[in-house]
């Protein structure tokens, strides 16, 4: 037996619980994880409280990430004692997840554990962290260098906004970090944003085209924010998109596109190839500075992990929520 979060939904309702869950209930996988950590990111939020359609599969293990060791393994390319990392492919969704002390996966869907990093801190990154890569590669792919002008980041007290920030401060880009909460201003800044906007300005619905201000954006809210944020990206400019914690509508106009040349480059961290997520973790080794990792996240254990999905849910945690599946 081993403990787990155990997502249920029947006639009784949906509800999450810590459980103890009987190894032979594992689903099909060639690899076997004994789980170190996991963590919450604003999917794994949805999952738990039942406000997002995010579970496919009843009854389900929650945690879109993890890492651990494995312990048995009939895949060529993992050992037992491998130190391994797992984000996305559908795992907390429709395939149990990290929330848990024991997965079994597919080897195809692990990368080993980056090096430079120790298990606890590729969570503190965990699927949040890795998305803002991505979202940094993607503003890098379309021509946004540093020398091109403000980058714009919102959601940035987010899981996604906060490594984000620091990635692209430490690249060298002036950020401009949008959010909610003025109060962490001082936490924004010692990430590297070099001021502080509040999100208000982007959240109502706005003009097809605004002042040009932003060579390029990270976006994890959506709605009516992408759209203004869209419409006042500059010439040329790219807007990386990933979230939706605003909505998953876009009521913008293609103004920006066809008179501006702005490119919306959609980033997806669940299915990215292979190649993208190895290139990803060797860029965060290298453009992401660990001693930040303590102050973007909080650790809690697995049985704190149920309230404070809600917590999440609420807009009320900062930066990365990493959990001790083992206390
Ligand atoms: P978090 O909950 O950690 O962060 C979301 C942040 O968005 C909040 O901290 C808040 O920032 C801001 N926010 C919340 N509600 C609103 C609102 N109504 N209007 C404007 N801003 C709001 O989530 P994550 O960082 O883990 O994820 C962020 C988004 O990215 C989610 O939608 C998630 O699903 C998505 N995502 C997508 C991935 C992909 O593969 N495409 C992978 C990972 C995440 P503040 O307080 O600073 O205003």
């Amino acid at each position: 037996m081993f403990k787990g979060i155990l997502i249920e939904k029947d006639d009784a309702g949906y509800r999450a619980n810590l459980t103890d869950i009987d190894e032979a209930q594992l689903p099909e996988g060639d690899v076997t994880v004994a789980v170190q950590y996991s963590t919450l990111n604003y999917k794994d939020g949805l999952a738990i409280t039942g406000k997002g359609p995010v579970v496919r599969k009843f009854p389900m293990v929650p945690g879109i990430d993890l890492v651990g060791t494995v312990e048995h393994s009939s895949n060529p390319e993992y050992k037992v004692g491998d130190a391994v990392v797992l984000n996305g492919w559908g795992v907390g969704e429709g395939h149990w997840g990290g929330l848990a002390q024991k997965a079994r996966l597919k080897g195809d869907w692990l990368v080993p554990l980056p090096k430079g990093f120790t298990p606890k801190q590729a969570m503190a990154i965990g699927t949040a962290g890795y998305t803002a890569m991505l979202c940094v590669m993607a503003l890098e792919r379309h021509g946004v260098t540093p020398d091109k002008g403000e980058v714009l980041v919102t959601g940035a007290n987010g899981g996604v906004g906060s490594v984000a920030v620091a990635i692209l401060a430490k690249l060298g880009y002036t950020v401009v970090a949008s959010t909610g909460r003025a109060a962490e201003a001082e936490y924004l800044k010692t990430l590297g944003a070099a001021e502080i906007v509040d999100r208000a300005q982007f959240s109502e619905p706005g003009r097809p085209l605004g002042k040009e201000r932003w060579a390029g954006a990270v976006d994890s809210v959506g709605s009516h924010t992408l759209a203004n944020v869209c419409a006042t990206t500059r010439y040329r400019g790219a807007v990386a998109a990933c979230g939706l914690a605003q909505g998953m509508d876009l009521p913008a106009s293609v103004a920006p596109f066809i008179l501006r040349g702005v490119t919306l480059a959609g980033v997806d961290s669940v299915m990215c190839p292979r190649p993208d997520r190895l290139e990803a973790w060797s860029r965060l080794a290298r453009d992401l500075d660990p001693a930040l990792l303590e102050l973007i996240t909080h650790e809690i254990g697995l049985s704190e992990a149920i309230p404070t999905a809600a917590e999440l849910m609420a807009g009320k945690v900062r930066g990365r929520v990493v959990v001790d599946v083992n206390r």
